[in-house]
């Protein structure tokens, strides 16, 4: 179930959107100013922000700056008054994902709600597809990427590829021979060595001391195992 907080001052409009989203199914909880409100939001597990702008202690769009500048990509709909019309684009620009004008159908706000829920799962969706955490590195296999903290890792074509098996058989034992055949394929001929020689490297980019592995860890006599 969706938790929503929602930020407001005005007791009756916090109120009733409280019970008009319980209605709905969703989880509510509330804030009635801003500083309440950014606390919340940092520290709290919440699907989505129902943040009004004008609020006492810290306004809605600090809030925004402060969330987004902390890498919080929390989903906010700003609920803006008339004749703030032009600070809806300051707004949007600010990292909110979109804003409903008082006085609203609850309606609108529903329907609001569920696209912006929807958006923030497919770009979820989409970033734990793209990229596999595994050990220090972020790598996807797809396009041949990886990276450590934001910064590129090389890794050649054969590394993604035996990094890449080993994680479609996460968890448990390959060996070499297995690596040899759907890695190299028949017409090549390495020798175990040759993986051998992969791993190592592939070790150095992974694991965080790579002389005690924990992440690629040899299993004597067969082959290797990925932990995941
Ligand atoms: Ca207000």
């Amino acid at each position: 179930m969706s938790k929503i907080l929602i930020v407001e001052d005005e007791p009756n409009m916090r109120l009733g959107l409280k019970d008009n989203l319980e209605f709905e199914g969703y989880e509510v909880n509330l804030a009635e100013d801003g500083e309440t409100g950014l606390k919340h939001i940092l520290e709290g597990n919440y699907s989505l922000v129902l943040l009004d702008v004008m609020l006492p202690k810290i306004s809605g769009y600090d809030i925004c700056k402060i969330v987004r500048k902390s890498g919080n990509d929390i989903p906010i709909i700003l609920l803006t008054a008339k004749g703030e019309e032009i600070d809806k684009v300051l707004g949007l620009e600010l990292g909110a994902d979109d804003y409903v004008t008082k006085p609203f159908s609850l309606r609108e706000l529903l329907a609001r709600i569920k696209a912006v829920l929807r958006r923030a799962e497919e770009r979820s969706e989409v970033k734990n597809k793209d990229f596999i955490k595994i050990g220090r590195v972020e790598v996807n296999f797809s396009s041949y990427n990886a990276f450590e903290n934001g910064n590129a890792v090389q890794m050649s074509h054969k590394e993604f590829e035996i990094l890449s098996f080993l994680w479609s058989r996460k968890n448990s034992t390959v060996s070499r021979d297995d690596l040899l055949t759907n890695v190299w394929g028949y017409d090549e001929n390495p020798t175990t060595r040759t993986v051998d020689n992969f791993i190592l490297k592939l070790r150095q980019k992974v694991e965080k001391d790579f002389n005690h592995p924990q992440i690629i860890l040899t299993v004597h006599g067969i082959g290797y195992k990925l932990i995941d």
